[in-house]
């Protein structure tokens, strides 16, 4: 049993339209797969036609951009209801920071005469409720500023550099609350991923448990050996899920196969228990997965 948890379609910032995505996750021997846009769970309805086509079971899901102790958290929710009122308005007044910090993006690009249209922008991103760096990063590309997004990230986009701009993100325990209300579980995505090795560490992750976290990710590209079995140590303590997935953002970036880390069927089976659980509590009816 193959299981990736993590992955990202043209909905977000991946480049496979939701449909590709998942009749490539079955390509690559993926039983189960769960589609994981950021802030939005617009990929969903065509990702459940196309797994219904290739016989792949899909977990419905998104990674929330939230914050905590003043760092970016990138938080995995799996089978909340998408239509919950308080989720819904959270996730919207992300998306609006999203789009409007794209044009103060432009206009700093603009102070050292690289002159991008926002026209331009939301044609590569076209199809996405999540524009974001990675598609002012393809448009620079396209306009031969840079080779690739890894190059625009480095040289341009990222904390630090010309053209960064800070966006909203949503407090991590909010969030986990409201993922929670809207019946579904959270899981942190690659924890040491963003700031290195051993933040947050086990106490502020004991904090998290305590407002409903149930999960986090080990086995991710961003994690060494090391981190992975000091992350499982910590995940053994605190009773916590510890997943495993790829990341994928198709062509957006490198070394994401599909597949590259799964999650242990065990793993994945104490999910979507505590899933059906919270949904139960939750008294509402939170998506089912969807199986072949
Ligand atoms: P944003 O959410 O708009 O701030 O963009 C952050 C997203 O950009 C992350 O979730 C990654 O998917 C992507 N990203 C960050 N760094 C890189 C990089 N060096 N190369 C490609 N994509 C990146
Ligand atoms: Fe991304
Ligand atoms: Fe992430
Ligand atoms: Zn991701």
């Amino acid at each position: 049993m193959r299981i990736d948890l993590h992955t990202h379609s043209r909905a977000s910032d991946g480049t496979d339209t939701p449909r590709d995505l998942v009749r490539a996750a079955a390509a690559a021997d993926l039983d189960v797969m769960a589609i994981t846009d950021h802030d939005t769970a617009s990929g969903w309805d065509e990702a459940a036609a196309a797994a219904a086509e290739v016989g792949i079971q899909l977990v419905r899901g998104m990674e929330i951009s939230t914050r905590h102790q003043g760092v970016g958290v990138h938080l995995l929710a799996y089978l909340p209801d998408p239509t919950h009122p308080g989720l819904v308005a959270a996730l919207d007044k992300i998306l609006a920071g999203r789009s409007s910090r794209v044009p103060a993006m432009l206009d700093k690009l603009r102070e050292i005469d690289i002159d991008l249209d926002l026209a331009d922008v939301r044609r590569v991103a076209d199809g996405t409720a999540a524009t974001g760096r990675p598609h002012v990063a393809d448009a620079l590309v396209e306009l031969g500023a840079v080779a690739d997004r890894g190059e625009a990230f480095r040289t341009l986009l990222n904390p630090g550099k010309p053209a960064y701009v800070d966006r909203y993100a949503a407090p991590l325990v909010d969030m986990i609350g409201s993922v929670t209300a809207a019946g579904g579980v959270t899981v942190i995505a690659h924890p040491w991923g963003r700031h290195g090795s051993g933040e947050p560490g086990e106490e502020t992750l004991a904090g998290l448990v305590e407002v409903g976290l149930v999960g986090i990710e080990v086995d991710h590209q961003d994690h060494d050996a090391e981190d992975r079995a000091r992350l499982r140590a910590i995940g053994r303590n605190l009773g916590l899920v510890m997943t495993g997935s790829s990341d994928h953002h198709g062509l957006g970036k490198i070394d994401h196969d599909l597949g590259c880390n799964t999650t242990e069927p065990e793993q994945y089976e104490r999910l979507l228990d505590l899933a059906a659980a919270t949904a139960a509590r939750s008294g509402r009816d939170a998506p089912e997965v969807l199986r072949p």
